[in-house]
């Protein structure tokens, strides 16, 4: 009975922790099973419907409620939306057992109430001013108290819960400021130290003591089971699994290097080498180079750079290929416990017994074909001539023998061995047969003895199989577990389509800044760190993660902002002579690298600029206009400016121009003597002349390679989507010299406070050497510069809009 209901739960979408704990409480589950009956539930169902059908079962307890069904299909339609909903929906049909409708219900769990973010507001602040003394007092601390205050507002009864907590830390933020020493020093008392917690083995603290959520003790990856806890059908085969890993978390990461890592990788890399390390085991980089004609010796380079990169150490690196012999022998055994024929169709006889109509669709009428009866003995035979090289490709594979019966297409013999007449990267022309991934994985999965076996959704369906063939060729079986992949939305990341870019020219290669492959994204500037911090705050669930580049940038941005110092840089200078002052005039101008006064010691202090009587300002900071305006501050004929930490400010004279009214020069007075300084209405960057600054020989400032935020969806393709100004350049810009002292000390590695994902990176690289470019933008240098050229890459804008049109 169990097992049925445990079937029909991980139908809709349910993991094996959350099943094993309905299943604990048996009338939960039996209301549950109805309730995916009357919703007839029979796929999966996203997390957030699963959570309130769930907490609709535990307010029935076992008990028939007539009308339920109104309660349950507005959940499914998506009417209802939180819990509270659910609870006075259910409280509603309970007390009208006769006349419950949909109408009535509707009104009763206030479907269709919305309450705008202004309005919630409104309702919040209210409750801050008239308790502001109580919150003064007690600070911080009284946060968690004043959000369940506020749910109980009856004005806020339908509000959407997750609006309160952001407009509650605006506004306690506002109040009392930035939390200070007298906010944080309990906090740290309070959390227990990695070990204890772990000897203890509480459930870990969900936030970090920078307040940070950690993907690792939440979400899907918080609810995993702990080494040990997988069932296996040999019950034996736990205790050698757990004598070989001692009970630590055993993990891999398995790319098959037929291409670049992509942004979406960077999850699967943290997910599996992040889950280990939190717990103190190992992960694998394994290889999974089962298909030889499509791997190339510069993916597996490219791969390990990655890993690297990223902050993480593969605890072995290992190769599906280092196990053909295991494999084979397995393969044999699979034969020999009369699980495997040799057969000897085609691709289209395949399709037919697999159920596959004339329209292409299956569901047709399955059948075995004539080769899976034969005997073992002769199954071993013509998989020994597979293996010698008797059998040209595509004359015969050995397919496992499972159910047709079964509903799932991973059960209808799937192939295990292929014929391929291509000699392999590691093993050479040893092999003519190769393993397919089916029936690699999840055995090198259980030769390595791992614990967790996590990949993303679209193998669902393949757990089947994968348990399958564990049991039937009785080794250890590892959990197969399944998250939400990460995709970018606005750009690209199929191999295939970033290969036409690149071989038609659009790209400066598969590493160009405007692109996701995680080469690009290193090139680009992209601190590591950052997108660990990025991933981190996503978290980890069942659903894919569809994000747009630009709540990737702003990550970006805030990560910069934090670790990078300031220089002045100017795209295009206007040089400005200020008549007033001598030739022999100079004064030091001291300017932090980083604004701020507990800044980190490694921005590098103050660096020191020549202000003299020759300087330059960027074209755009003058207007050559002298009819005032209210909304540009910068200097005009008649609008005097600051310039930035100079004592006074400047006031033009004259403009030289040339013919066609380009401004050569600007002409201008120092405005210094008694009674004539004012403050100005804002301060502009400024550089030295002469050994003071340096000439960028190219700024490249990169935009959305793509205009829409699909370009896949493009009637004329995605190269019709392409932006034209994905890339502007700038040949005359110029930068203060002390760069070069900040590239001389690059990588910085300034750390965030508390955060865990501070990555010591690697000297030597040209993207570490990074800066704010004040008032233009975040930017590195690119790898094409030499020791004679520099060359940027602009890593991102510094506010949201602007830079995009
Ligand atoms: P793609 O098809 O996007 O090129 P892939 O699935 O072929 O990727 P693999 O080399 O098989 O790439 O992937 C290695 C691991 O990375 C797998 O476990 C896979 O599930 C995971 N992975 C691939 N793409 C993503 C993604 N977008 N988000 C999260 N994990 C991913
Ligand atoms: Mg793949």
């Amino acid at each position: 009975m169990s097992e049925e209901l445990a079937t029909l739960f991980s139908k809709i979408g349910l993991n094996e922790t959350k099943t094993q704990e309905i299943l604990k409480n048996k009338k939960v589950s039996k209301s549950f099973a109805e309730i995916i009956e009357e919703g007839k539930l029979s796929d999966i169902v996203d997390d957030k419907k699963i959570a309130l059908l769930h907490s609709l079962a535990t307010e029935s307890k076992g008990a028939e409620i007539p009308h339920r069904e109104l309660v349950t299909k507005a959940i499914v339609d998506g009417r209802l939306k939180t819990n509270l909903q659910v609870s006075e929906a259910f409280k509603y049909v309970k007390a009208n057992p006769e006349t419950a409708n949909n109408a009535d219900l509707e009104s009763n769990s206030g479907v269709g109430v919305e309450l705008s973010e202004g309005q919630v507001k409104n309702e919040i602040v209210n409750y801050i001013q008239s308790n502001k003394e109580d919150i003064e007092t007690k600070r911080y601390s009284c946060v968690p108290a004043i959000l369940g205050q506020v749910k109980k507002i009856p004005e806020l009864k339908w509000a959407a819960p997750n609006l309160f907590k952001p407009i509650i830390d605006e506004e306690i933020l506002k109040l009392l400021g930035p939390k200070d020493e007298r906010d944080t020093v309990k906090k740290e008392k309070k959390k227990p130290a990695k070990k204890e917690a772990k000897a203890s083995e509480t459930k870990k603290e969900e936030t970090s003591a920078s307040g940070e959520r950690s993907m690792f003790s939440e979400g899907f990856l918080g609810d995993l089971h702990k080494p040990g806890q997988n069932p296996q059908m040999y019950p034996e085969l736990m205790k050698e699994h757990l004598k070989a890993t001692g009970g630590k978390v055993f993990t891999r990461f398995p790319p098959e290097p037929n291409g670049y890592l992509h942004i979406g990788h960077s999850k699967a890399i943290m997910v599996n080498f992040g889950y280990a390390k939190f717990h103190d085991g190992v992960c694998y980089l394994r290889f999974d180079d089962t298909n030889p004609e499509a791997e190339e010796e510069r993916y597996f380079t490219s791969i390990l750079d990655m890993v690297d990169w990223l902050g993480f150490e593969p605890w072995k690196v290992t190769y599906s290929s280092d196990y053909f012999d295991e494999l084979y022998a397995l393969a044999e055994r699979l034969i020999e416990n009369d699980r495997g024929y040799v057969c000897h169709c085609t691709p289209e006889q395949v399709k037919l017994q697999r159920g596959q109509k004339p329209d292409g669709t299956l569901g047709g009428e399955r059948f075995a074909c004539e080769h899976r009866s034969k005997s073992k003995e002769q199954n071993l035979e013509e998989f020994r001539k597979m293996r010698n090289g008797f059998y040209k490709p595509g004359e015969a594979t050995l397919r496992m023998k499972q159910d047709l019966e079964s509903d799932s297409p991973q059960m209808w013999d799937l192939v295990a061995y292929r014929v391929l007449n291509a000699p392999h990267h590691r093993t050479g022309d040893k092999w003519k047969i190769y393993p397919t991934y089916d029936f690699t994985h999840c055995l090198v999965d259980s030769f390595e003895n791992i614990s967790h076996s996590l990949c993303t959704t679209e193998f669902i369906l393949s757990r089947e199989s994968y348990e399958w063939l564990c049991d039937v060729l009785k080794v250890y079986r590892p959990a197969q577990r399944e998250y939400g992949r990460l995709n970018i939305t606005g750009t690209i990341l199929s191999k295939r389509k970033i290969a036409k870019l690149v071989n038609e020219g659009i790209v400066r290669g598969w590493d160009d800044p405007r692109l996701y492959t995680l080469e690009a994204i290193r090139r680009r500037g992209v601190p590591p760190g950052a997108i660990l911090s990025f991933i981190n705050t996503l978290g980890v669930t069942t659903n894919t993660t569809n994000i747009q580049e630009v709540r990737f940038e702003s990550a970006v941005r805030s990560y910069l902002d934090q670790t990078t110092p300031r220089l002045m840089m100017i795209l295009d200078p206007v040089k400005v002579v200020i008549e007033n002052l001598e030739d022999s005039f100079s004064e030091d101008v001291e300017i932090p690298y980083k604004p701020g006064a507990n800044s980190d010691p490694k921005f590098g202090g103050n660096r020191t600029l020549k202000f003299t009587n020759t300087i330059y300002i960027d074209r755009s900071d003058f207007r050559d206009d002298s009819t005032p305006s209210k909304d540009y501050f910068r200097l005009t004929p008649n609008q005097p400016v600051g310039l930035m930490k100079v004592p006074f400010n400047i006031a033009v004279k004259s403009v030289e121009k040339d013919s066609e009214g380009n401004v050569l020069c600007i002409h201008a007075t120092y405005l210094n003597k008694e009674g004539e300084h004012k403050k100005p209405k804002t301060f502009i960057q400024w550089l030295p002349s002469g050994e003071g600054s340096i000439k960028i020989d190219e700024i490249r400032v990169q935009n959305r390679l793509f205009n829409s935020e699909n370009p896949s969806a493009h009637p004329d393709g995605f190269l019709s989507d392409i932006n034209p100004n994905s890339e502007e350049i700038y040949t005359n810009a110029i930068i203060e010299s002390s760069f070069l002292d900040v590239k001389k000390r690059s990588p910085l590695n300034v750390k965030i406070a508390d955060s865990e994902f501070n990555i010591e990176e690697k000297s030597g690289r040209p993207e570490t050497v990074r800066f704010q470019a004040l008032r233009v933008g975040y930017f590195c240098m690119d790898k094409d510069s030499t020791d004679n050229k520099l060359i940027f890459n602009r890593i991102v804008t510094l506010k949201e809009d602007s830079g995009k049109n």
